[in-house]
């Protein structure tokens, strides 16, 4: 990794309260595995350095924003794609026991191998879609918190996520701007689903200074039993 990337990550998380020194040269590997991933499957439409250090390495961290991430917590990256947010969080969270999830399954064999390689014994990937997660006994009310970068309306988000929680446990959701619109879509949906929306967090990413939302909804209650509806439906038709 270039001088000049290093000082954004190193300034990047500084802004946020964290420091990454002692963590460099992992992500420095996670840089150089994410281009190779790349050159082979695509993996990200962020090919520079600098892109990837400020709008996924510094950009994941962003999701410690407010403490709901401390401590021994299981929690599952929703959608992950190329391992964001939960492989920058687990080289900085190592008490975090994170699982990984896509529906894409060459996705999830490069987020494994990149945490073989980067030692991370916290990460455990899993291909499958949330919906049948959701359904599955192993998973349904089995994690502590969601976390979910980029990849659908909150309405949709409530619906695969809440299934997931525990009761008590948190949706953490990291959105660019959201509308008024789309939070009471959002809340309607979380009451459906035993949630409610428990805090809203308008902030800029470090550096760039673009705009990001850190939208949180708690569990309160169970999740009535045909949540989520059946594969694509969330997003086909989202609640509301
Ligand atoms: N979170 C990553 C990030 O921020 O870079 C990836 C975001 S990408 C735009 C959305 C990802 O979510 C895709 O890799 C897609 O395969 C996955 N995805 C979408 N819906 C899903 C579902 N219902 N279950 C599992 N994965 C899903």
């Amino acid at each position: 990794m270039k001088l000049e990337s290093q000082a954004l990550l190193l300034e990047g998380a500084a802004v946020q309260g964290l420091g990454v020194s002692d963590q460099l040269g992992r992500f420095a590997l996670l840089l150089k595995l994410l281009q190779e991933g790349n050159a082979r499957f695509n993996l990200t439409a962020l090919k520079s350095e600098r892109d990837i250090v400020l709008k996924h390495f510094v950009d994941s961290l962003t999701c410690l924003r407010g403490g709901f991430l401390e401590g021994e917590l299981t929690v599952l990256d929703l959608g992950t794609g190329a391992g964001f947010p939960s492989l920058p969080l687990a080289l900085v969270r190592p008490l975090l026991s994170l699982v990984p999830l896509d529906s894409t399954r060459k996705k999830i064999e490069y987020v494994r191998a990149t945490a073989e390689t980067l030692e991370l014994n916290n990460v455990s990937p899993l291909v499958g879609r949330a919906e049948t997660l959701g359904h599955d006994p192993a998973h349904r009310e089995g994690y502590d918190r969601v976390v979910v970068r980029a990849v659908a309306a909150l309405p949709v988000l409530a619906e695969l996520a809440l299934p997931l929680l525990r009761p008590g446990g948190l949706l953490v959701a990291q959105k660019g701007r959201v509308t008024e619109e789309e939070l009471s879509a959002g809340r309607r949906a979380a009451k459906l689903l035993g949630g409610a929306v428990e805090a809203v967090t308008p902030f800029e990413l470090p550096i760039l200074g673009d705009p990001r939302t850190l939208v949180c909804i708690r569990k309160t209650g169970p999740t009535p039993k045909k949540y989520p509806r059946q594969d694509g439906l969330p997003a086909k038709h989202p609640l509301s």
